[in-house]
């Protein structure tokens, strides 16, 4: 399985197209922009409680059969989350203090 590179972040809906740099993933995938979670997020997952790292870049040239961004194109589906924004701040307030490797 490979990642489904959604086109969105989840809070603030801007565009994460899969060449960005821009866009963060949790361990689920979950998409945010870098900007949301460093600002609001404070590096905690609203679905799921980790952390975040920069999503990787699927190349866009097909250097091995099969794999490239044409091949496994990156999902259509925008992704909004579900819970509100005071919702999200306190459960960012609640763990951020603890380091993703200890929650
Ligand atoms: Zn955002
Ligand atoms: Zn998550």
């Amino acid at each position: 399985m490979s990642l489904a590179l959604r086109p969105n972040c989840e809070l603030c809906d801007c565009d994460l197209p899969a060449d960005s740099t821009e866009a963060r993933i949790c361990s689920y995938e979950c998409t945010f922009c870098a900007r949301c979670v460093e600002n609001v997020l404070l590096n905690v997952c609203p679905n799921c409680g980790g952390g975040f790292a920069p999503r990787p870049i699927r190349p866009r040239h097909e250097w091995r059969p099969g794999l490239s961004l044409d091949k496994r194109p990156a999902t259509l589906e925008r992704v909004r989350t579900t819970y509100s924004r005071a919702q999200i701040a306190a459960f960012a307030q609640q763990l951020q203090a603890m380091p993703p490797a200890e929650r």
